[in-house]
């Protein structure tokens, strides 16, 4: 018999008439014979109007109190879930994080899982019973409400698969992994398998399809990940699955153009040019678990000094300029209001007109590029945020995307 999660994020538990028609899709699934435990997100919106409500009172993310307050959204869908579930007659029963014993690291707001023991959920699947696993959340070794991440219940999906042996299906509102955002580039094509690889790097760059860890955590421990809609009839989505590169026949150049808005720049004026000193740097905000992109070094002016540049999330930047107060940097400049856009495939270093497709489909939209940076698997250019949609289908066309065979 296999055994299946069934993720339900928040568009598909975003009201009772969508807990109900997601209830629907897991009781299609039991019938067929399959093992179910379910893992849902927060109602959409919910973590949002949580994440204000704990801003009027001056906290935010990182603190543990906010955390407490951000896990009840899951709390809430998965006790709804096991209701509606009910209804189908089928025995369910709802368990939190640390009643499914998710153990985590790292800090409030962005902890990692480090240990999930299966065992209470395995208990639930031998009695017949279907668990309804709150995601987004754990439990730190202290014992205090850990949350995961934005779109963490991707990652408590994963994880829980990956502990039973599991398939993971993740239900979403769109049919699968698009070429590109469906919403903004109505010729986005759905890709019909694609390699665990070309999917961490689109998540990277923005695709919030699925959130990046998790599919970091599917490719670790080689979990069966599907990506598909619980606004189709049940049985009815056709979706994505994720897979090794070597198991996928056809070999595409490009996969797919990620976007994401809201960046900031930061950049240091005549630092040291000591690697220890740079390295000091990245290490800080490392720890602060802070993401860094676009990194450009250049020689300053001054003798032995550098300047260097990079980007950031703009959620981040006030944690960042704290970290980098301890630099001996001239001056420290930043910038917000950006976006990135990344064109990511298995095939691109095999390319050599990639740079040239990028700055002629740009340069037509006079979009402007202010930063570009390359690896083996993607191209990215920094960008306005005004920008990003126009940026978005003249790559996706530049790229003869537009039409391309899913
Ligand atoms: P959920 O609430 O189910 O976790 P998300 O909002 O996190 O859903 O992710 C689904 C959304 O991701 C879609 O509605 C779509 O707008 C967006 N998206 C961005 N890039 C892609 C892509 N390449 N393929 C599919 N969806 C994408
Ligand atoms: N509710 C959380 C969020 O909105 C986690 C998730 O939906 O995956 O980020
Ligand atoms: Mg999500």
């Amino acid at each position: 018999m296999t055994t299946r999660v069934m993720k339900f994020g928040g568009t598909s538990v975003g009201s009772l008439e969508r807990i109900r028609a997601s209830a629907a899709i897991v009781a299609a699934e039991c019938a067929r014979g399959d093992s179910v435990a379910v893992v849902v997100s927060a109602m959409a919106g919910e973590t949002d109007r949580l994440l204000s409500l704990v801003r009027s009172l001056g906290f935010g993310l990182g603190d543990e109190e906010t955390d407490v307050v951000l896990s009840a959204g899951e709390q809430i869908s998965a006790a709804l879930m096991s209701m509606a579930l009910s209804e189908h007659g089928l025995t369910s029963r709802s368990f939190m994080g640390w009643q499914a014993r998710i153990r985590t690291d790292g800090p409030p707001g962005a902890a990692r899982i480090s240990g999930l023991d299966a065992s209470p959920i395995q208990s639930a699947l031998r009695e017949g019973c279907i668990p309804v696993m709150a995601g987004f959340q754990g439990a730190s070794v202290n014992e205090r409400l850990r949350t995961l991440g934005r779109g963490g219940t991707d990652l408590s999906a994963v994880a829980l698969a990956a502990a039973l042996g599991a398939h993971c299906d993740i239900y979403t509102d769109v049919d699968g992994v698009f070429t590109t955002d469906p919403r903004i580039e109505p010729n986005a094509r759905r890709i019909g398998k694609i390699s665990y690889d070309e999917m961490l790097e689109l998540a990277a760059q923005g695709a919030k399809v699925l959130q990046t860890r998790s599919a970091e955590f599917a490719k670790a421990r080689n979990v069966p990940l599907r990506v598909l809609s619980s606004f189709a009839e049940p049985g009815q989505s056709e979706g994505t699955m994720i897979m090794q590169a070597e198991d996928i026949a056809e070999r595409r150049i490009v996969s797919g153009i990620a976007y994401a808005r809201d960046q900031a720049r930061i950049a240091l004026r005549g630092i040291s040019a000591e690697s220890t000193a740079l390295a000091a740097v990245f290490g800080g905000l490392a720890e602060a678990d802070i993401g860094i992109d676009m990194i450009v070094q250049s020689p300053a002016s001054e003798k032995d000094r550098a300047n260097l540049e990079f980007t950031i999330d703009r959620r981040d930047l006030d944690r960042a300029l704290v970290c980098i107060g301890e630099s001996d940097a001239r001056d420290v400049l930043s910038e917000t209001g950006l976006a990135k856009v990344s064109v990511v495939g298995l095939g691109l270093n095999r390319r050599a007109d990639v740079a040239r497709i990028l700055y002629g489909a740009l340069g037509k939209q006079k979009i402007g590029i202010r930063t570009l940076a390359t690896s083996e698997i993607k191209i990215s250019a920094l960008i306005e945020n005004e920008g990003v949609e126009h940026a978005v289908r003249a790559l996706h066309a530049a790229y003869g995307l537009d039409g391309a065979d899913g």
